[in-house]
């Protein structure tokens, strides 16, 4: 049942307890950082449980506004593109000097293959692989659970394997795309959702690349077919135009429809 979403900025008040799950946009800029908002990243709260939902380039230093970065509990990775996963490499600099010690491992969840991505783009093994420093779980189709979460992925039709996320708990659910081209997958991964984030990294034009990314219009159209609740377009390209983003999007989903905007909050 739909509870409806509020928006908020800044750090969490204590009517966030009413809702069931919280989510933050930390980063929404698409393929790569703009100048207000850091690459995919979004934070995703229940019962105290913090997950981080993609870490890509730019997103650990916003993130901070919103938690410590000792707080985070598990990290899902959608797919290893650099603006999705590559702050990783940043971040498992933070857990292993903290002052205090090393931070003791928590489990990230991404495509075959995870580590060896990482450890090449953070410069190789040494002085010791992320493994060491993470606990990594490989993806696949299905339903698992992340603390008080239950978690369905789906795979999305990208260049490299990417998984669509299913997010629920206290009877509400949130939808989101990762980045995906066209695919009934993704109408059934946000089916009757309360809220459907997905993104939308094409201008509506002739001759687009075929199963690489959506158009706005087309994400409006997945959120009709999904039935979703709520539309939050994300994975906003900078150089497209937010008011012609808006508007295709709206022009094909009759539910609200939203832009993402860093620091946002949504409580469901
Ligand atoms: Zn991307
Ligand atoms: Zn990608």
């Amino acid at each position: 049942m739909r509870r409806g979403s509020i928006w908020k900025r800044g750090r969490p008040d204590p009517l966030v307890a009413l809702y069931a799950m919280d989510l933050t946009i930390v980063g929404c800029s698409g393929s790569f950082p703009g100048p207000d908002s850091a690459s995919s990243c979004y934070l995703v709260e229940a019962d105290g449980y913090r997950m981080v939902l993609d870490l890509g380039n730019g997103a650990l230093g916003p993130l901070q506004r919103y938690i410590g970065l000792d707080q985070v509990d598990a990290v899902c990775i959608s797919h290893l593109h650099a603006d999705h996963c590559l702050d990783m490499c940043s971040y498992q600099v933070f857990r292993t000097y903290h002052p205090d010690g090393p931070l003791p491992s928590i489990p990230v969840f991404g495509p075959p293959d995870t580590v060896g991505r990482l450890d090449r783009a953070a410069g190789g093994e040494a002085p010791e692989s992320m493994a060491a420093k993470f606990d990594f779980r490989t993806l696949t189709p299905g339903t698992i659970e992340i603390g008080p979460f239950s978690v369905t992925t789906r795979h999305m039709n990208h260049p490299v394997e990417t998984f669509g996320f299913r997010i629920s708990a206290g009877g509400t659910t949130l939808a989101y795309s990762a980045d995906t081209g066209p695919t009934g997958e993704l109408a059934e991964l946000a089916r009757d959702a309360d809220l459907l984030l997905c993104e939308a990294s094409f201008p509506e034009t002739d001759g687009l690349p075929p199963n690489l990314h959506l158009t706005a219009r087309q994400a409006g159209e997945y959120a009709g077919r999904a039935g979703a609740g709520e539309l939050i377009v994300t994975h906003l390209v900078p150089w497209n135009s937010r008011d012609q983003v808006t508007a295709d999007a709206a022009s094909a989903f009759p539910g609200p429809v939203s832009l993402a905007v860093p620091g946002a909050r949504v409580s469901l």
